[in-house]
């Protein structure tokens, strides 16, 4: 028997028109992605509000995934979540829930490894297996939504894997949180991170959806960035700043970008000053994250103090810039940590 497929991975436009052809009207669509995406079903025999032989016909032909729980662990420091969830091969994927006040955001992963082998993350070392489907995706924040009972308010690709590597996957899924009738969350606190895939930046500007975009500098010379972000020698700094210049003309939307200080590589004054002139009239905002350390890599930590003279450095040139607070640091939940357990 050929595989179900999962009805998670159908846009609400892909079921109208499979519900079309079997002469079904569209207002079905709604009706199974309320029950997906709103009260977590996993028999589509559960849809109540679906005439039983459409439930007959679809479950001859779809299915819906659950994802199954390998492991979690909470943070006693700031109630920070890490969630290892099990896919249907043998690979598994790591969810981060992060309550902060009446913000509670899921950042989820979106590809099981990573290709870019960024030199000071974590999930660099995680060897590259495949890209995650929409179901995948969505299924981490149903997860928490629905199995731990947790409210979700954000969401931010900031776990495993570089979503324009899996753009079409990443896009559809986007959607599907955004829709009202999926998860309803608004694309403005739906942030995606890249390391500069330029092809993306242009893409996504054309894709008439108010996201978030966050890019990760981490240098303003080609040198140091090219060796954090192996993939500055294909997109080096000088046009990535320009598609990011015509993203903001384009979306009339600001742009994060991430810096992360490590110890003697990033962290001096002239690369401060730096960074301020390379940024200098873009309509932007600065996000500086203190080094996470993972051992394996051989990286290290500035002090708190180094990070505020930076940071000050910024301020004083006028850039809009925060220095942020690490969360989970003590279940190696924080950015880049991911998988560590596996590494060192
Ligand atoms: N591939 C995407 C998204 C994943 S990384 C990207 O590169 O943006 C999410 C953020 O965490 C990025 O800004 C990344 O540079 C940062 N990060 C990775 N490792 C880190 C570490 N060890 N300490 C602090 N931040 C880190």
């Amino acid at each position: 028997m050929a595989a179900l497929l999962d009805l998670k991975d159908y846009s609400k436009d892909e079921l109208v028109n499979i519900l079309a052809s079997m002469n079904e009207p569209p207002y079905r669509a709604a009706q199974i992605f309320r029950w997906l995406y709103k009260e977590g079903v996993v028999r589509i025999d559960d849809m109540r509000n679906l005439p039983s032989p459409l439930r007959d016909a679809l479950s001859k032909a779809f299915r819906i995934s659950r994802p199954r729980l390998f492991d979690s662990k909470a943070s006693k420091l700031d109630g920070t979540i890490k969630i290892l969830l099990g896919l249907e091969d043998a690979n598994a994927i790591e969810t981060v829930y992060i309550p902060q006040g009446r913000r509670s955001t899921v950042c989820v992963s979106s590809q099981v490894g990573c290709r870019r082998s960024c030199a000071f993350c974590a999930s660099s070392t995680v060897k590259f297996a495949r890209n995650l489907f929409p179901r995948e995706i969505l299924n981490e924040i149903l997860f928490i939504k629905m199995n731990k009972e947790l409210p979700v308010t954000n969401i931010v690709f900031m776990g495993i894997g570089e979503p324009f590597d899996n753009y079409d996957n990443v896009i559809k899924a986007i959607r599907i949180m955004n829709d009202p009738d999926g998860l309803n969350i608004g694309a403005r606190k739906i942030t995606v991170s890249t390391c500069g895939l330029i092809p993306g930046i242009e893409r996504l500007a054309s894709e008439n959806l108010q996201l978030e975009l966050s890019v990760s500098l981490h240098s303003a010379d080609d040198a140091v960035r090219t060796r954090l972000v192996p993939v500055n020698k294909r997109y080096p700094i000088g046009s990535l700043i320009e598609s990011c210049r015509r993203y903001i003309g384009k979306t009339n939307r600001v742009i994060t970008f991430e810096y992360v200080l490590i110890k003697g590589i990033n962290t001096s004054r002239a690369d401060a000053l730096k960074l301020a002139k390379l940024l200098k009239g873009i309509k932007c905002k600065v996000n500086l994250i203190r080094y996470n350390q993972i051992k394996a890599l051989g990286y290290e930590t500035p002090s708190r103090e180094e990070g505020r003279v930076f940071l000050d450095e910024l301020i004083a040139k006028g850039l809009n810039a925060t220095l942020r607070k690490s969360r989970g640091e003590d279940i190696d939940a924080a950015c880049g940590q991911l998988r560590i357990a596996q590494v060192q």
